[in-house]
């Protein structure tokens, strides 16, 4: 029997076998110098932790393919963070910025946004002859008096993705790739800013990557927060982002992971390979879905189905509403069928199955560090539920 558990869960998620023994190998003692990683001082120029921290900025580079007009760096306080970093350092000479609600997690970047300036709401998600759709950008009500447009690039809970990278012309996109970033390649060029926590694809919590246009730097105001500010996280020397003490742990596993993201998918194309097996992955979970006839359902059009956090109800359930833009405190209790499903899950050792606890559903969760296998046995959980269940 495997000694490891699956684990479909939001995040944080699973971190690939070999990408853990890479991490426990080297944690002990660093590159034989008899010390941790975890114990070096991240002042000493060209030491091991700016060496770490160099690595893991140069591979998210390399495999992200991030012009070099733009700043890669690495800021605590997670997403949460950047919902109020965005604001402070794009707001400029403006008073307003527009965001487009894709679900709870815009709304979470909305209301810190709310603290520094008027958010406007320029699109939201819409149920439409039963699909949860996102309009077209031609139908955003953008404003020229808004400094930037707001975009969550997959909401983890709502399952809701943006597959493409829009084009809004000359504004200001700024999107949160917290749950989506390293699953397909990104035109980074289309974006003026972009995030991600990690938890997710990236590595373990602690650390949020920012990659920013450079002419951008210029703007933040001037009650900006040091540990927000990107311009002096861009600019401390000798390399990026030591304005402060870096979370060191979190940025060498980061690193592995992306290390072990080339070694995996290739050096060249790492994620156009990723992308063929996240889309294979999901695929093969959105099938099984639409061929249940109605056993399992998920609303979400297929034009902006998340690739990799694929969330579900029961049909029978049909009575229970499911808000997937409410409050994130808010907590529902699961049906019988998601008690069951969950039951089941675990008896095969797989767990994190369950929606977000506001939202209730099933929620599966494909993201990198997953193995092949498990998504093998969560297709055949599927099956094996939705028969023994009819
Ligand atoms: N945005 C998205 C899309 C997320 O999925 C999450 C975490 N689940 C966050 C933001 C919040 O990240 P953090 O807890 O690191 O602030």
């Amino acid at each position: 029997e495997r000694s490891r558990c699956f684990n479909f869960s939001a995040g944080p998620a699973m971190l690939p076998d070999l990408v853990l023994d890479k991490i426990v190998g080297e944690l002990g003692d660093y590159d034989g110098l008899g010390m941790s990683i975890l114990e070096m001082g991240h002042r000493d120029a060209g030491g091991p932790v700016q060496e770490v921290l160099q690595e893991a900025t140069d591979c998210v580079r390399h495999i992200l393919g991030v012009p070099s007009n733009y700043a890669v760096i690495w800021q605590q306080g997670g997403a949460h963070g950047q919902f109020a970093a965005v604001p402070l350092n794009l707001l400029r000479d403006k008073t307003q910025a527009d965001y487009v609600d894709t679900g709870v997690w815009s709304r979470r970047a909305m209301n810190e946004a709310r603290k520094f300036c008027t958010v406007r709401v320029c699109a939201e998600l819409r149920e439409e002859g039963g699909r949860l759709e996102v309009p077209p950008v031609s139908e955003w009500n953008l404003s020229d008096e808004s400094a930037y447009v707001h975009i969550c690039g997959n909401d983890t809970i709502s399952g809701v993705e943006f597959l493409e990278d829009l084009d809004l012309g000359d504004r200001l996109l700024v999107a949160d790739f917290t749950s989506t970033l390293l699953s397909r390649p990104v035109n980074i060029s289309r974006y003026a800013a972009l995030y991600c926590s990690a938890g997710k694809n990236l590595g373990p919590a602690g650390v949020c990557l920012v990659v920013v246009r450079r002419d951008l730097l210029d703007f933040a105001l001037p009650q900006t927060p040091m540990v927000l500010h990107w311009k002096a996280a861009a600019e401390t020397s000798p390399i990026p982002s030591l304005a402060n003490t870096p979370p060191v742990f979190s940025i060498f596993a980061c690193g592995h992971v992306l290390k072990g993201l080339r070694r995996s998918f290739g050096d060249v194309g790492t994620l156009d390979n990723v992308k063929r097996r996240t889309q294979r992955r999901a695929s093969a979970v959105y099938k099984i879905i639409d061929e249940s006839n109605g056993f399992y359902i998920n609303k979400v059009a297929s034009a902006v189905r998340s690739q990799t956090t694929i969330c579900f109800t029961f049909g029978r359930d049909a009575t229970v509403q499911r808000q997937w833009t409410g409050s994130i405190t808010d907590t529902v209790k699961p049906t019988d069928l998601e008690e069951g499903f969950m039951r089941e899950a675990k008896q095969r050792r797989m767990n994190g199955l369950a929606g977000h606890p506001a939202f209730g559903g099933i929620r599966i969760c494909l993201y990198n560090g997953l193995p092949d296998e498990a998504v093998d046995e969560v297709l055949r959980l599927l099956r094996d539920f939705a028969v023994a269940e009819s």
